[in-house]
């Protein structure tokens, strides 16, 4: 691990500890990959990584007018990885969707007319996402390990590569290509093994999402009241349930862990669809703004009324016309 002009560069080996280590108070739901083009493999001399680092750094800020550079982090064609923007802001990286995101930009061009990607690059960028999922529980799929060519330039808009979009990260030689079918099928399978450490298996099924209405729910082994106590979840925390037997809900995709579903309350996921949307403190407008929430952010809706979502225990209410309901 070294330092220069306030950069830190990084072994992918180095990347998986150092990351658990970073306090990152802002939420990260998704992960981004980018190419970048220029610089590309031309440019890059075997040690220059700060020099280039810094001639984006300064080109973001001297010709884009970005407060700094817009990605988290770069990956160099042979592998090491050097950090950029402080990971508490959002990323300059997407239009329109870089709210609770962490951008990678891989240097190189991968489209048909740029380079094959060196094997330690490719390695560094599966070591890299596998250890951004782990570090903020992102689960492995194309609704959050992004590309850019998914989304809409002038709108913002998801449209998986129609419209008006950018190649990036690469028509050719990122993982197979650049489109949502390329990255399922070469790209994520190699992030999903590593993240886990033994062969892929597909995600479980997800039946619902539940809020413990309980002062404390108590987890146990077996979905009946007189099996083992292995914990407890407080009032309030959103759960995952994956199976329902005689009234339990199975809290753990792949362990024991039960809970009885008399304290649970369904909640509906949603992702935020307006650029910015107005949080009130009841089902109205005429009642007080009291936040805001920006385009991508995840939310639960715990109830309604009328065109309104509550989205959180407090009187926090949002139109529904600009949330996407899971
Ligand atoms: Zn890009």
């Amino acid at each position: 691990m070294t330092e220069k002009f306030g950069f830190t560069q990084l072994s992918p080996d180095e990347f998986e500890g150092w990351i658990k280590k970073q306090n990152v108070a802002r939420t990260v739901l998704y992960v981004q990959q980018h190419h970048t083009w220029s610089p590309n493999y031309l440019h890059f001399k075997g040690e220059n990584h700060f020099d280039m680092q810094r001639g984006m750094q300064n080109f973001h800020k001297n010709v884009n007018g970005w407060m700094d550079i817009g990605q988290h982090f770069s990956i160099f064609p042979d592998g090491q990885i050097v950090t950029g923007r402080n990971l508490e802001h959002s990323p300059a990286c997407i239009f329109g969707f870089n709210a609770n995101s962490i951008c990678i930009e891989n240097i190189g061009n991968f489209d048909a007319d740029g380079h094959e990607m060196n094997k330690a690059q490719r390695d560094a960028i599966i070591a890299v996402t596998a250890a951004l999922c782990k570090r903020f529980n992102i689960p492995v799929s194309s609704k959050r390990i992004v590309y850019h060519h998914w989304f809409d330039l002038r709108t913002g808009a998801r449209t998986d590569g129609s419209g008006t979009t950018k190649s990036c990260p690469g028509t050719t030689h990122f993982f197979g290509g650049n489109k949502v079918a390329d990255a399922e099928k070469h790209f994520l399978p190699l992030v999903e093994k590593a993240v886990k450490g033994e062969p892929v298996s597909p995600p479980p099924k997800l039946l619902q999402y539940g809020f413990v209405t309980a002062t404390w729910l108590n987890i146990r082994n077996q979905p009946t009241a007189k099996a083992r106590k292995m914990n407890a979840t407080p009032y309030g925390s959103v759960l995952r349930v994956y199976e329902t037997k005689s009234g339990w809900y199975r809290i753990s995709a792949n362990k024991q862990e039960w809970v009885s579903g008399r304290y649970v309350q369904a909640v509906q996921r949603a992702t935020v669809n307006a650029t910015a949307l107005n949080v009130r403190s009841g089902p109205g407008t005429q009642f007080n703004i009291v936040n805001q929430v920006t385009k991508g952010e995840e939310v639960f809706v715990y109830a309604e009324d009328g065109n309104w979502g509550q989205i959180s225990l407090d009187d926090r209410w949002v139109s529904k016309k600009y949330l996407d309901i899971d």
